[in-house]
């Protein structure tokens, strides 16, 4: 495949991971499990819709989520998965005209979303790469992420994520590793719950995993600093530079505080509830 045929695949996978609630029978608001204390409207089992859920699958307080606090449904991202899944079921209509296939949509989806958001860091990791044997095994991770996801939902249900996993997540250590500006054998601290980091040189540190809610970050450097998987909840980021950060998610920045001032990754957009 020549290089440009291959970067027009690459960039094709990136729009279809973004959400396009149009195209979905509002997947997130019935097949996952939700609690109140983390933003959601009630406490709430899996596969049961909520109670705002309309008829159209659209949400009834969608334009006052932010006045009525649901952090939780303002910052959820399924990374595509939703719509994937919605147009999988074609003819099969969805969880409300096909129930019998309810169980089965709500746990294909739990599973696109696994694969697209390990498809979301392995895109970044092969725009990082500059080894052209690494980059040749992140192409065949992402190939098989498309074959896995292209898969019918029953042969889906039955891959083995947690083994797909691990392979991403081997790659995507190597690339941390590399990208990291700190000697691998420093180790720095991974809690920074409500710490005032604000106006902090951290160009280059590693974040990932990090307990970062509620941190205050307000203009602090962090050209190259990798939040790969880090909690980012209520973190402060108004007036920062995150468009050299690494590793973000939308579902990550949806769930921080930011202003217009915030600058954030090309990939990214901003919420519209900030
Ligand atoms: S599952 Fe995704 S696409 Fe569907 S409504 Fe939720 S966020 Fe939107
Ligand atoms: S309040 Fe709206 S966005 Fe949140 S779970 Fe219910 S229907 Fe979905």
């Amino acid at each position: 495949m020549t290089n440009r045929k291959m970067m027009d695949q690459l960039a094709d996978l990136q729009k279809s991971l973004n959400i396009d609630c149009e195209k979905c029978c509002g997947l997130c608001c019935v097949a996952l499990y939700c609690m109140k204390t983390d933003g959601f409207p009630d406490n709430k089992a899996a596969g049961v819709p909520c109670r705002y859920l309309r008829s159209d699958f659209r949400c009834d307080i969608h334009d006052r989520l932010a006045e009525q606090k649901m952090k939780g449904c303002l910052g959820y991202d399924c990374f595509g998965a939703g719509q994937k899944v919605t147009q999988k079921m074609g003819k099969n209509g969805n969880w409300k005209t096909n129930p019998q296939k309810a169980k089965e949509l709500f746990q294909t989806f739990t599973v696109v979303f696994q694969l697209h958001q390990m498809a979301w860091y392995l895109l970044e990791a092969w725009a990082l790469s500059s080894d052209q044997k690494q980059q040749t095994e992140i192409t065949a991770l992402i190939v098989e992420n498309e074959q896995l996801t292209a898969k019918a939902a029953d042969a889906m249900l039955n891959t083995d994520v947690a083994v797909y996993r691990e392979k991403v997540n081997r790659i995507l250590k190597q690339i941390s590793h590399q990208v990291a500006v700190m000697p691998a054998n420093k180790k720095m601290t991974k809690d920074f719950l409500g710490k005032n980091l604000s106006g902090k040189n951290f160009d280059g540190s590693d974040f990932s995993m990090a307990l970062m809610i509620a941190a205050n970050l307000e203009g602090a450097s962090l050209r190259g600093s990798n939040f790969l998987g880090a909690d980012l909840r209520d973190a402060n980021i108004k007036n920062t530079d995150l468009s050299k950060s690494l590793f973000l998610t939308q579902m990550q920045i949806n769930a921080t505080s930011g202003n217009l001032k915030t600058k954030l990754p090309k990939n990214l957009v901003r919420p519209l509830h900030w």
